[in-house]
């Protein structure tokens, strides 16, 4: 018999992996995220970051970043409910609440524990979860995590929505409604109104993972909530801080019943150390920022429709997105990864996504834009995804 240590059985897992196409290694930044980057040694057009806004590597966030760490150290110590929570944790609660204009915020650790701990903390059993198909692998992992019975309904299909919520809402205590509010894949925007309407006909929750419209939609980036002017009517309210904001973490948005109960039953809060004081001194930077000035979510919305106008004339499917996110849909795996392998060789950086993470016959390169790319880069990598599509006959 086979050394146990050996892990043999994960050893035969990963040669499934390379024997089907999908085994990868991760490639190597070595220097920050930015519009152009230094991956594996070789400097090229950076169109994959969630850097929306250029704020991971800006001078006065970094600055925020150095002086939080003077003043109060590199870690918190602690978790939130002992000694970890610091005034500039509370204080950062307090600004995040009057951005986003509801009553109160909970800050946690990333996007992912905020949904992982969220989610089972405000359900249990004799509750009903209904959730778009396309909701991302944090929210699907937080209703794994409840108690409550599970739903799922057709991507933004409100009328399948209501379908599930008529037949089953009298079997249940509470319903909660969970989307995201941008989707990621193919940078839609929920249907937030029609939900909103739905939920109040038949008094359910509501819960939206506003990950990609936290600094890109609304005034200010505000988010997807704001855009719609729905406050008040979404229950719970998520955003990363790791995306637009540049930095780490993720909060929910939402009333202070929901605050108090959440620093009692929210488990990262609980169990988890609180976010290091560097990361919140550069977040209330960030969020500073966009409070004082539209300049960054201008700009990104500018370069986002250059970019796509430019693509859709060379004659690219573009999707039907309507935020900065821009996919460019080949359909064929195979090609789609030979497309992005053939754009990092003349020196963008887009990555190839394909089935499982999108339906077959559906692989994309996926482009994100920052506010940080000059109309120079753009250009230069509209012209080589003009070349590589030429020569790969996608155009
Ligand atoms: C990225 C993302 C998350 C995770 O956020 P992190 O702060 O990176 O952990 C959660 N939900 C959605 C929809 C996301 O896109």
């Amino acid at each position: 018999m086979n050394n146990v240590h050996e892990l043999t059985y994960l050893k035969e897992n990963i040669q499934e992996l390379k024997n089907s196409g999908v085994y990868r290694t991760l490639p190597v930044n070595t220097g920050p995220c930015g519009a152009e980057i230094m991956l594996d040694g070789k400097k090229v057009i950076n169109l994959s970051s969630n850097n929306y806004l250029g704020l991971a590597n800006h001078e006065r966030v970094k600055k925020a970043a150095i002086s939080a760490v003077e003043k109060y150290g590199a870690g918190a110590g602690a978790v939130r409910t002992i000694v970890g929570n610091m005034d500039i944790h509370e204080k950062l609660e307090v600004k995040l609440a009057d951005f986003k204009r509801e009553e109160a915020v909970v800050v946690f650790q990333s996007g992912f524990a905020c949904n992982a701990g969220t989610i089972q903390a405000i359900t249990g059993k004799g509750d009903l979860i209904i959730s778009d198909e396309l909701n991302h692998a944090s929210i699907i992992d937080g209703v794994r995590l409840s108690r409550a019975d599970k739903a799922v309904f057709r991507h933004s299909d409100m009328a399948h929505l209501e379908e599930i919520v008529k037949a089953k809402r009298n079997d249940y205590q509470n319903v909660l409604i969970i989307t995201d509010g941008v989707f990621s894949m193919d940078g839609d925007i929920a249907k937030l109104p029609e939900m909103v309407k739905i939920a109040e006909k038949y008094s359910c929750l509501t819960y939206v993972d506003d990950a990609h419209g936290s600094g890109v939609l609304g005034e200010n980036g505000r988010g997807t909530v704001d855009h719609f002017n729905l406050h008040g009517k979404i229950d719970f309210s998520i955003g990363t801080l790791s995306k637009a904001i540049g930095v780490v973490g993720g909060y929910v948005a939402g009333s202070r019943t929901m605050k108090e109960w959440l620093l009692h039953r929210g488990r990262p809060i609980l169990f988890s150390t609180a976010l290091p004081p560097a990361a919140v001194g550069a977040i209330t930077e960030s969020v500073t920022m966009l409070m004082e000035s539209s300049e960054y979510t201008d700009k990104l919305w500018g370069n986002a429709k250059y970019f796509k106008e430019r693509l859709a004339k060379l004659g690219y499917n573009i999707g039907k997105s309507e935020t900065p996110i821009t996919p460019i849909i080949i359909g064929d795996e195979a090609k789609t990864m030979e497309f992005s392998k053939k754009l990092l060789e003349n020196g963008v950086f887009v990555s190839g996504i394909v089935f499982p993470t999108v339906p077959k016959g559906l692989g994309r390169v996926r482009c994100m834009i920052s506010s940080d790319h000059t109309y120079e880069q753009l250009d230069k990598a509209i012209n080589i995804i003009e070349n590589v599509g030429k020569q790969l006959a996608i155009i």
